[in-house]
């Protein structure tokens, strides 16, 4: 039943922007990743294309050499360079050897020679990976900026020039630590090792080479790399603003969404799927709960002599105070009936969980100074692991239903209506059950005709003839045998079906008596039993009429009994229905007058044609002086306001003997018949 709703919830709360950071982290991430891919190809690229002079100028000074007396040309050149032979054995060297020992291969672009390179050990800015790639080691070039960069040796601009290769006019250092102000005409030189064989005898030339990028360049070079990771990051820090709104707005739907208004708590959807969510969590079966029923139960009373807002500021003391109460993953809500809460405790002893919820009740009785307040409470105890045996899966846990059997075991208790507790019973769980099992077969037996009209004679006290029948409904029902209406009406009541059982008595009775009719038989009025839940309906009268009409059964045949129904009272709906009821030729009459909801004041606004006394009237002391004083004088009221009166449930002659004396026109009870069947009741007819 809940689990729909449960899923829609969590539906709903399904916190889908998680997805959405990931998807935009890695979108974001990948964008990163490419821009450094490209970076690193294009200073690959870059450097190698640079690179390429400088090779070709180390493989001219290679092919020139050919004899020892060569070398006067090479030391003209002004390149430091280091001459080895085949076997690695140093020939040669001139200028400062500061060639690492560990070499790479890079291919140079467009001619694709494989080039040996080996990194400057004193300034090994440029790296070349295996793969031949060359990287520029911007870290390593801005740390020796700053170890050379100290005030006194910024004072000496050699010192700067040599590290790194640069023309002493075009660089100008002022505060270096701080601030650079670079020429950006100047030219850095990066150094690097480059080797080619010589043209006779295999010897190796191992030259210094530069890569020499412009100031411009590398500057132009960075600043394109900053503003593109820049442009990177702010897409990411937009989208991740985006995310944290959704989120926030997320949060705050769900606020509304599950928070109820006048407590300022939770309501009945957060109850539903918090509750059902930490029941069916494993920690759960290992616990104990009680979902609770909490009533105020006079609260309409109450908001009646105060007003409404008092009502609801009343209902968030009282949320508050039980609130205290609550331990942790206690649950409190309101529920959907508007002075109701919803409680899901733990206990482990029965009699503590008694205890506490007295304790509850007791305090919230004297929440208000100057009133004592009524407040009742209905138990259902969930043992979650006993449930998930039970039931074999604990996902089936319908925790809607369980707080209507709280609910049951409260309403139990409702005629008392005193402050009080009740526990869902077996008793209960069978009137669930049962409630279940005629839900489910109703519309079967009806359109299988298992409902069937039983007739209870009225007989005239002083002549004891008889005078008319009560037609009342039965289910014989192949499974169940012969259901008395008590213990399927109130349900029907509850559930709407009663409109479509008394139209199909209605149709059945004017059936019987047309029936009659035609076998010549002398035919008695008949009431049959209008539920006061569809009095109320508009239409209700021409629907009567309709259904009688069409089985052309004379309408003064037909008494409409209002009965008893705690569920609407639209006065002035009901006056109208019975109003148009009596235009149309039917007789009109209150059921169980004197009992419940039937009051004197209904006499005053219902023009209603008959009286039934209830039969309480005629329950106790046979000699209740004050009993027969109300009844006699009611007759003579009904009689006043030229009503007829039916005296019901009359089980004994002296009583019989007593109304005929005060002129109750007549009497229906087991003193005469019981209720009986249609062809038993023909019989009584003719007879
Ligand atoms: P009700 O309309 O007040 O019907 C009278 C009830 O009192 C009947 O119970 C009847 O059997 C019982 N009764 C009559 N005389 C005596 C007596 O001397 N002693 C005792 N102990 N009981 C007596 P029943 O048939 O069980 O019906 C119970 C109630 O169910 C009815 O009370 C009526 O409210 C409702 N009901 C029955 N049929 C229908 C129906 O077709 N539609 C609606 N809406 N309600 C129906
Ligand atoms: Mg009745
Ligand atoms: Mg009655």
């Amino acid at each position: 039943m809940a689990s729909g709703k449960v899923r829609h919830i969590k539906e709903l709360k399904k916190n889908r922007s998680w997805l959405f950071v990931v998807i935009y982290t890695v979108i974001s991430l990948a964008a990163i990743a490419a821009i450094g891919f490209f970076v690193y190809y294009m200073t690959d690229y870059m450097a190698k294309s640079e690179l390429k002079a400088e090779y070709d100028a180390i493989k001219y000074m290679a092919s020139i050499y050919e004899t020892p007396e060569d070398e006067e040309l090479l030391i003209k050149s002004g390149r430091d360079y280091i001459l080895t032979d085949n076997g690695g054995e140093v020939i040669s060297q001139n200028g400062e050897d500061t060639c690492s020992d560990k070499g790479s291969v890079l291919t140079m672009p467009s001619t694709g020679e494989q080039v040996t390179v080996y990194t400057d050990e004193k300034n090994g800015f440029l790296q070349v990976d295996r793969a031949g790639k060359i990287g520029v080691d911007f870290k390593g070039i801005f740390q020796r900026f700053e170890e050379r960069g100290s005030e006194d040796e910024l004072e000496n601009l050699e010192i700067f020039t040599d590290t790194f290769g640069l023309d002493k006019t075009d660089i100008r250092i002022a505060d270096f630590g701080r601030k650079l102000n670079i020429n950006l005409e100047s030219v850095l030189r990066l150094p690097l090792w480059m080797s080619a064989e010589t043209e006779s005898g295999g010897n190796v030339l191992t030259a210094k080479a530069y890569c020499s990028v412009s100031m411009l360049n590398a500057v132009k070079y960075l600043l394109f790399c900053l503003v593109i990771t820049l442009l990177a990051l702010l897409i990411f820090c937009f989208a991740l603003g985006n995310i944290l709104k959704g989120f926030r707005n997320q949060r705050r739907t769900m606020k509304v969404f599950f928070e109820d208004v006048v407590t300022r708590g939770h309501n009945w959807m957060w109850f539903l799927a918090r509750g059902d969510h930490m029941l069916k969590t494993s920690s759960a079966m290992k616990e104990t709960f009680a979902v609770i029923s909490f009533s105020f139960v006079k609260y309409t009373n109450y908001c009646l002599c105060h007003s409404m807002e008092e009502g609801d500021r009343l209902l968030k003391r009282i949320h508050d105070t039980i609130s205290l109460y609550l331990e942790r993953k206690e649950l409190i809500a309101r529920s959907p009936s508007p002075s109701d809460f919803a409680l899901i405790l733990k206990f482990s002893d029965v009699n503590a969980l008694r205890m506490r919820i007295d304790t509850i009740i007791h305090e919230l009785e004297k929440i208000d100074g100057d009133h004592i307040f009524t407040f009742q409470a209905g138990v259902d105890v969930i043992n979650a692991a006993r449930e998930a045996r039970e039931r074999s899966d604990r996902r089936k846990l319908d925790l809607e239903r369980e707080y209507n059997n709280a609910c049951a075991a409260r309403a139990s208790l409702s005629d008392k209506d005193a402050t009080g507790m009740a526990f869902f019973d077996s008793k209960l769980m069978e009137e669930q059950i049962w409630e279940d099992k005629v839900r489910e077969r109703q519309r079967t037996a009806l359109e299988k005709e298992e409902f069937v009209v039983y007739y209870q004679p009225k007989y005239d006290p002083s002549t004891d003839k008889l005078k008319g029948a009560e037609a009342l409904v039965r289910w014989k029902s192949p499974e169940f045998g012969l259901v008395p209406p008590g213990r399927f009406i109130p349900i029907f009541e509850k559930n709407g079906f009663i409109t479509e059982i008394d139209h199909y008595m209605l149709a059945h009775v004017a059936r019987d008596q047309m029936k009659w009719l035609r076998e010549g038989k002398e035919c008695v009025p008949v009431s049959v039993n209008v539920s006061r839940a569809h009095f109320v309906e508009s239409g209700l009268a021409e629907q009567i009429k309709d259904i009688v009409d069409s089985e052309g059964t004379p309408r003064k045949l037909i008494e409409i009994e209002l009965t008893e129904s705690a569920f609407f009272d639209d006065k002035k709906a009901l006056v109208n229905t019975i109003s148009k009821l009596r235009e149309y030729g039917f007789t009109v009459s209150m059921d169980d007058f004197g009992s419940g909801y039937s009051s004197l004041n209904s006499l005053k606004d219902m023009p209603l044609d008959v009286l039934k006394l209830d039969a309480d009237f005629f329950r106790g002391e046979d000699n209740d002086e004050r009993g027969r004083i109300v009844v006699t004088e009611t007759i003579r009221l009904a009689k006043s306001l030229n009503m007829k009166t039916v005296a019901e449930g009359v089980e004994d002659k002296k009583q019989v003997e007593f109304l005929a004396k005060q002129g109750c026109d007549m009497i229906q009870g087991f003193v005469y018949d019981k209720p009986m069947p249609a062809d038993e009741f023909e019989q009584k007819m003719q007879s």
